[in-house]
């Protein structure tokens, strides 16, 4: 089951340097389009496979194809 999740979050970038951000709020958005939890406990990857998540992690294979967004419930 395919959930988009733009339609029950509002996302808005997140400035960082260094290491992605993860948490509760934060999601990634990759370069493919699909954006996958940052501490996603259902198994979650995204279309392109760079975003690999489950178990409340996500392998990132390419930092720099993904944009950490913070979500907030609309
Ligand atoms: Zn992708």
């Amino acid at each position: 089951m395919k959930i988009d999740l733009r339609t029950i979050y509002r996302f808005q970038p997140i400035n960082y340097s260094g290491a992605l951000p993860a948490g509760g709020d934060v999601y990634y958005e990759c370069e493919c389009g699909d954006i996958v939890s940052s501490v996603s406990f259902v198994k979650a990857a995204c279309k392109c496979g760079n975003l690999a998540g489950g178990d409340g992690s996500v392998t990132v294979h390419s930092s720099e194809k993904v944009k950490p967004l913070r979500g907030k419930l609309r």
